[in-house]
């Protein structure tokens, strides 16, 4: 067992930020991950929502190969040509106007935020702005992120955090309308809460917050970080409401395994001018080259049809589950972000099945969460059931 050895050493040396599943990683192939012991697993987590496209795309590596000998960095200060392209296909795939790229999901939240002070203060010149955001919500672990995340568990340790943000109930929009008040600069969510536990906004939640914001002048902020990139059947959640925000935070599946995000805003929010925000890595050639190759092949392959394909055959496998064991409370979730929730904590659950061979991860509320990679097929749907299935009937 070379895992044991690996583990003893990562707890040496790693912070101990996380309780980690014992296993030790190595390769991975198409939606199977294989670890240092050569055993093999069916990837139903995608590293959280990120790796869309599985393990050893040709396409994907080819592009990274080809970049890596070119170059890999040369700072904002320049223009270069793999950053242009890839801002011009998100630009095209959301129907926003302008692209700032950053290293990871929680700086992109970053980036929101600061346009929304700056669009309010533009505005009426004041700086004790106020922004909405939503309860169970979960946007980065960065100081402004945390502030606007609703979740007091994560936050409690480490205050004083951003002033003026205020938490409002998901899907109720009076809930909203009830903290509005002339010092709003914006209102935040994801159109699928994530790590709160799968639970999709009411398109008309969001049609209604969109006539809100437009009366008030506030602007819309969407956190598509986990369930845009085509996870939810759509390349953005908020496209299925018709729903079209003014600021738009994206990461995880967009580099499908660099670290890459973005912030996108519409021309009017595109309030940030030079000296007002930067970063030195974002949008590098390396992570753009393997973004941009990501969204090719999102069109050349399909990958939103197999989305929702596969999203409703696993839908019916899910609630034939939720069916037959009185310990599935609940079934949420649209595409290939779905939830079951439990009676209990699903810690055990995961871990069993785990042991079986199938990964999966848990998420708030007694929550399993499925978010396995966007390629996956009927038939690994088949076998993660199986495995789930055996461990229902032992565990109950
Ligand atoms: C993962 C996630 C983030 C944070 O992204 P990081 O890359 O971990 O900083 C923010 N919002 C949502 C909805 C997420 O799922």
């Amino acid at each position: 067992m070379k895992a044991e050895a690996y583990m003893e050493r990562g707890e040496r040396a790693l912070l101990h930020t996380y309780n980690r599943t014992p296993i030790v990683f190595e390769r991975g192939e198409g939606v199977y991950l294989y670890d240092v012991d050569g055993k093999k697993y069916l990837d139903f987590a995608a590293g959280i929502a990120v790796v869309g496209l599985g393990y050893g795309n040709p396409e994907f590596e080819a592009a990274l190969k080809n970049q890596v000998e070119k170059l890999t960095h040369t700072s904002n200060l320049y223009y270069n040509v793999p950053a242009i392209e890839a801002a011009e296909k998100l630009r095209k795939v959301s129907g926003m106007d302008r692209v700032f790229f950053t290293n990871s999901g929680t700086e992109a939240i970053e980036g929101a935020i600061k346009t929304a002070r700056k669009y309010a203060m533009k505005k009426d010149g004041t700086k004790d702005h106020e922004i909405i955001a939503m309860d169970h919500s979960f946007h980065g672990r960065s100081m402004g992120s945390l502030s606007v995340t609703g979740n007091p568990h994560y936050q409690e340790d480490f205050k004083p955090l951003l002033s003026g943000i205020r938490f409002a109930e998901y899907n109720n929009l009076e809930s909203v309308k009830s903290l509005v008040n002339e010092k709003t600069c914006a209102i935040l969510l994801e159109p699928i809460q994530g790590e709160g536990g799968i639970y999709p906004a009411d398109p008309e939640f969001l049609q209604g917050l969109r006539k809100l914001c437009d009366e008030k002048d506030i602007l819309l902020i969407f956190d598509e970080i986990q369930c845009g990139m085509g996870r939810s059947g759509s390349m953005f959640a908020c496209q299925k409401a018709g729903v079209r925000p003014d600021v738009m935070a994206v990461a995880k599946a967009l580099g499908n395994g660099l670290p890459i995000g973005s912030f996108l805003t519409t021309e009017k929010a595109a309030v940030l001018v030079p000296g007002d925000h930067g970063t030195t890595y974002g949008g590098n050639p390396l992570v753009c080259a393997g973004a941009s190759a990501v969204l090719d092949i999102f069109e050349e392959a399909h990958i939103i049809d197999n989305v929702n394909r596969v999203g409703a055959y696993l839908w019916e496998k899910l609630e034939a589950l939720k069916n037959q064991y009185p310990v599935v409370k609940d079934h949420r979730g649209v595409g290939l972000i779905q939830g079951l929730e439990f009676t209990r904590a699903p810690g055990e659950i995961a871990a069993a099945v785990i042991k079986k061979g199938v990964i999966l991860i848990t998420a708030e509320h007694n929550v399993l969460r499925f978010v396995p990679p966007l390629v996956i097929r009927e038939e690994h749907v088949d076998e993660m059931i199986q495995a789930l299935e055996e461990v229902l009937g032992e565990q109950g």
